[in-house]
């Protein structure tokens, strides 16, 4: 999608600080960090929240939640906290599916 912030990272067109990639994933560090580590791990493909997921495409959530786990030990994170936020009332501000990998000392409250 043309007008998606997270397609045109994907697609190169806006820069971001990659931190793992594969065919159908990408994950590269937050903007505007609200912990010691935090990452975005989107698919490559837009799908708006896990309320967009269509039947054939749970398979590559299953991918997103595996690289996740790929990104914490390539960050040798002790331990992590994984957070979707989904549609506007969910506090969801981008609307392509990410997952937010935080870690560290200082980890925001829910
Ligand atoms: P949401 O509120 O939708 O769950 O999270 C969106 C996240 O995207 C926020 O944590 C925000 O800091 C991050 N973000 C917004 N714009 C950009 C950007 O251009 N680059 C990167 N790396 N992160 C962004
Ligand atoms: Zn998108």
């Amino acid at each position: 999608m043309t007008d998606c912030l997270f397609c045109n990272i994907v697609a190169g067109n806006i820069p971001c600080d990659t931190v793992y990639e594969d065919s159908e994933v990408l994950a590269f560090r937050d903007i505007n960090p609200k912990a010691d580590t935090h990452i975005l791990v989107i698919p490559k493909q837009h799908i708006v929240n896990l309320a967009d997921v269509s039947e054939q495409q749970w398979p590559l959530v299953g991918r997103v939640l595996q690289s996740i786990n790929k990104v914490a030990q390539q960050e040798s994170l002790e331990g992590f906290r994984v957070i979707t936020n989904n549609g506007e009332k969910g506090g969801q501000e981008v609307f392509h599916m990410h997952w937010h990998v935080l870690a560290g000392k200082n980890l925001p409250g829910f």
